[in-house]
Formats: structure tokens, sequence, C-alpha cells
């Protein structure tokens, strides 16, 4: 922090502001050069009263700016939220892990916003009527100054950066998108927070597969990634891109390595979900097989619900720090199906068949992680183990349906 940063909030205020440097200058009583040494981070000290001049022209948070300057501690940020409720930023609000952490956030009394794309997202409305007490604002991790209005419109003390093309698959067929929402998106979010208040504190939902064709086992913090897919690449950028803002600025940058979780709010293109998903329908007599890909696969499954709590708890360690968040415990997706279809008395093996079809072109065979960091310095354990995970899910998928079942 300090006059550089003070410079780039003040441009980047006045260019989203659709201000000149002459208007801003006419506005606050200087010289178009002194807005333009402002900027460039060039002047030293600053006045109580200009500091307020900028802010109020800008329609920024003196507080904020202040801090910024460097004339106020990280410390004091407790004190910008005077009731004292800290504010929490999600993006991936429409997905799985948003929600879960929504829910869980204001549990803790957060006041949390969520971040949509687009014109109208269907799932906005779904993810309202569940969580009434959330709010949302637009913002899309391909459109930088998006991100940095969202950050000013509300002034998050944590923002947890869950967006992402995160189907595996579709890395392979739009890599390039990948890249630029999985891996570029979360560099876009970082300068966002770095422009507009550097005591933000960060979360990045890195991921298990940048281990890919593993080097070790199980895989820890320590473990050398080796991606095997865009996804698994992008991700290991945006891994690479919160350590470095975090070595480079001294952002609160925290990078959490979770390892596959699921829950009844799973997309229904992950295999977990439709292989419950296809267990009730099977149940339902909606259909009479389901075709999955390669069964031989190993996974280290836990439950989206106890995941985000670690997510948050990095947010709370006096130090930024990356974590492995895992079961511990690995299974074949063979083995998650032959339990799903066992949950309502049925064989798998007269239901399932497996296509090449749906093969990756390049698989991870085995992942499975130690989160033995998480549970010493967070005090994280997760408590659905895998059979409940399964059952879970199936159940849910089961009564969505509408039907009963033998299991
Ligand atoms: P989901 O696929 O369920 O959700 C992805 C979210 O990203 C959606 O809300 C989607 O919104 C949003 N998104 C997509 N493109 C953009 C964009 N351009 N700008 C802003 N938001 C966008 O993922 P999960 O909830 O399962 O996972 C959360 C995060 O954790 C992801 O980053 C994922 O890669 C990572 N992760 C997940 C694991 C898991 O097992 N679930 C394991 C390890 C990491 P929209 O509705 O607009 O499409």
């Amino acid at each position: 922090m300090g006059m550089r940063e003070f410079g780039n909030t003040i441009r980047t205020a006045r260019i989203k502001a659709e201000m000149s440097q002459k208007m801003l200058a006419d506005r606050v009583g200087l010289s178009r050069e002194s807005i333009s040494n402002y900027e460039r981070g060039e002047v030293q000290v600053l006045s109580p009263a200009m500091l307020e001049m900028f802010a109020s022209t800008l329609g920024l948070d003196p507080r904020n700016l202040a801090r910024i300057a460097g004339y106020l501690s990280p410390s004091d940020t407790a004190a910008t939220n005077s009731s004292g409720m800290k504010t929490a930023l999600i993006t991936g609000i429409t997905g799985q892990d948003g929600s879960y952490l929504a829910e869980f956030l204001i549990s803790k009394g957060y006041k949390v916003y969520g971040m949509v794309r687009g014109q109208h997202n269907p799932k906005q409305e779904l993810v309202q009527a569940m969580i009434p007490a959330l709010e949302f604002v637009d913002g899309d991790l391909l459109d930088q100054s998006s991100l940095v209005a969202a950050l000013e419109i509300t002034q998050p003390d944590e923002v947890y950066n869950l967006g992402a093309i995160s189907f595996v698959p579709l890395s392979w067929k739009q890599p390039v998108l990948t890249g630029e929402v999985t891996g570029l998106g979360v560099v876009r979010m970082l300068e966002a927070v770095r422009m507009t208040n550097p005591g933000t504190r960060f979360y990045q939902a890195s991921s298990s597969e940048m281990f890919g064709k593993v080097r070790e086992v199980p895989q820890t913090e320590l473990t050398p990634f080796a991606p095997r897919s865009p996804y698994g690449f992008a991700k290991a950028y945006g891994h690479y891109a919160t350590v470095n803002y975090r070595e480079s600025y001294g952002l609160f940058a925290c990078s959490g390595i979770l390892f596959n979780h699921e829950s009844p709010r799973r997309g229904l293109e992950f295999v977990t979900r439709k292989i419950t998903n296809g267990v009730a329908r099977i149940v339902a007599g909606k259909q009479h097989e389901l075709v999955l890909g390669d069964l031989q696969p190993q996974r280290d499954w836990g439950y989206a619900g106890d995941y985000v709590r670690a997510m948050w708890a990095m947010l709370q360690q006096d130090d930024a720090d990356d974590y492995v968040v895992a079961s511990g415990a690995t299974h074949t997706i063979e083995e998650f199906a032959t339990r799903a279809f066992a949950a309502v008395g049925l064989d798998w093996r007269e239901y399932v068949r497996s296509d090449p079809k749906f093969y990756r072109p390049a698989e991870v065979n085995l992942l499975i992680g130690k989160a033995e960091k998480a549970e010493r310095a967070l005090g994280w354990e997760p408590t659905v183990d895998f059979p409940h995970l399964v059952r879970m899910m199936v159940e849910a998928d089961v009564a969505k349906e509408g039907v009963t079942t033998q299991g």
C-alpha cells in the first residue's frame, strides 16, 4: 500500500466515472499536471482535506482511500464497517460451492454479495429463493472493470473467488475460454483487489486437478503439479498468481487446493451427480441405462458443505497461506456407482455401460490428498464420509423424482 496504489485507485475511479484528468482537476481545484502526478504515485504527502476531496468527487470511501495511501493500518479495516458486520463477495455464487459458502457466512453474521454475470442468469432466482438474505452484484471474470466496480460497490472484507469454467471435459472443447476465465480471471480479480483495497482478504479456489499425473501419493501442499487438462493448467496459473500477489504486494491471498467435493447441489454434468440422478431416473422408470466414461479413475471425494468451512477458516488466520483440503480416502468411479445403485437395492452392473466417447483425452488416474496442514492449522475436519455422501446424494435425487425405493 502507498501512493502508487492510491494513484491507481483514483485513476480507475476517474475512468469509471468517465472523467478526464482535466475534469477531475477542475472539481478538486488542482492543475491537470497535479492530477497526473497523483495518478503516477509521485505525490508523497496528502492532506486530509485533499483525501476527502478525492473521495467525495469520485464516490470512494475516504477511510478505504486513506488505508490505500498508507495512512491507516490494515487492522483499521474493521473500523470501515460501522455495524461491525463483515462483508464478503463470492464469485461463482450460482455454482455448488457458492450457495453452501453463502449460507455458512450468513450463519456467521456476514453480509454476503454474490457476483452474477450476463443479462439474465436463471440460476440467480434459484439461489435467491434458497438464500433470501443474499444480495447480488453484477460482474464477469472476463471483464476487468466490472470486477473493480463490484468491489467498489460491495466494499468487501473478504473475497472468495469460486467462479470458473470448472467442468474438466469442457476445458478440452473450450481451452481458450477456460484459460481466460479459470486462469486469467484470477489475475483480474487480484488486480481489482489491489486497485480498490489491498487490505481485502482473498481466497482462490484451486484444485487437486493441478496434481494431474501425480508425482507422489498422497498429495500435499508440497507435491509438484503435473496438470493433465486445460482446466488443470488454468488452475495452476491461478494458483501461482495468488501466491505471487501475496509475495509481490503483500496481499492476504490464500489458495485452497481442494479435492473433489460433491453434494445434492452438484451440477448434473459431473460424474457423481450424473450417477445419482441416473439412479433416481431409473427407479422412476424414466431411463433404463446409464452411460458413463472410464470407471477406473480414483478420486478423493468429500462433502461440499464441509469444504466451504475450510475456505472461510483460511481467511481467519494471522498469515495467508495455501492448504490442501481432502478426505484422505480414495475410491473408483465404479465404487461410487456400486454404492449409489445399492442404496436403492439395485445392481449397478445391470444398468451401467462404459463408452469410450466419454473418456478424457488424458486421464488423471489417482487423486488422494493429505489435509494434515488444514487439520492442524485450521482445526478443520470433515463430517461426512464417502458412504454417507453417496447415500445423501441418491436420497435427494430420488426424493426429487417423488418415488419410493427398496434401499
Ligand atoms: P460450479 O461449476 O458449480 O460453479 C462455477 C461457477 O462459476 C458458476 O457460478 C458460474 O456462473 C461461474 N462462472 C463461470 N464463468 C464465469 C465468468 N466468466 N465470470 C464469473 N463467474 C463465472 O463449481 P463448484 O461450485 O463446484 O466449484 C467452485 C470452485 O471451486 C470452482 O472454481 C472450481 O473449479 C473449484 N473446485 C471445485 C471442486 C469441486 O469438486 N467442486 C474441486 C476443486 C476446485 P454461471 O451461473 O454464470 O455459469
